[in-house]
């Protein structure tokens, strides 16, 4: 089995770490793949370059051995000259590997949009996915994809290679990387010691070295 989690991971934080892990406990694998988009998406606020996710993904999963930084995506990318899309990234694993049991994971907020990603169908086809629920952020599927869901429904850990999707009812914790961008910059009343309670302590040690994400002074 072979288990992909990917993120645009901007930057990784507690809640990432912990689904890996949750994930883990699931499934039987002995580590997931964490792999790092490429994608910018569509967001107003400063995000961090793609060699600066990239360490502190490096940094966040040194130490433990069920999380595996994975520079798949953004290697295709970089070769493509433009953005990787999942189904792709998909594609070159199942290309490796044709009879892989391949879990995609997912959680529930990304879930919700899965039609809107490029060929969305196509995911089915080539890996299973593993769908996290996430606090205070369960917003409701499109007719279309609820059906597929409902069709695709495991009840335990997948078997087959591909098409199946397992809602992991594991809970999740109630950290975001946009919440953690904003308190770094002092945002919204938030403040950067907020940050550091979501962050593992190497990455936010990092933002603050890097001056990434517009962090402000703690004092
Ligand atoms: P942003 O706030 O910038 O959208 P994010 O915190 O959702 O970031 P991403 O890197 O976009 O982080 O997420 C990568 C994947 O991890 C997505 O599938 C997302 O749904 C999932 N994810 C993010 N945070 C959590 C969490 N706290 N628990 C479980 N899954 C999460």
């Amino acid at each position: 089995m072979i288990c992909l989690f990917g993120g645009t991971f901007d930057p990784v934080h507690l809640g990432h770490l912990h689904a890996a892990r949750a994930v883990c406990e699931a499934l039987p694998v002995p580590a997931v793949r964490m792999v790092l988009s490429a994608r910018p998406g569509h967001r107003d606020e400063p995000g961090a370059s793609t060699a600066h996710r990239w360490r502190m993904l490096e940094l966040a999963c040194a130490g433990d051995a069920r999380l595996q930084p994975d520079d798949l995506e953004v290697r295709r990318a970089e070769r493509l000259g433009r953005s990787s899309y999942t189904v792709e990234t998909l594609e070159a694993v199942r290309a490796a590997d044709p009879e892989a049991v391949i879990v995609w994971v997912v959680g529930r907020d990304a879930y919700a949009g899965l039609m809107t990603w490029h060929r969305w169908r196509d995911l089915f086809a080539l890996a299973n996915l593993l769908v996290l629920e996430r606090p205070g952020v369960s917003p409701p599927l499109p007719p279309e994809l609820d059906r597929e869901t409902r069709v695709r429904r495991l009840g335990g850990v997948p078997e087959s290679p591909a098409g199946g999707v397992l809602l992991l009812p594991a809970a999740m914790q109630d950290v975001s990387a946009t919440r953690i961008r904003r308190a770094l910059r002092g945002a919204d009343g938030l403040q950067p010691g907020l940050a550091a309670d979501l962050l593992p302590a190497a990455v936010y040690t990092y933002i603050k070295e890097h001056h990434l994400y517009g962090v402000v002074s703690d004092a």
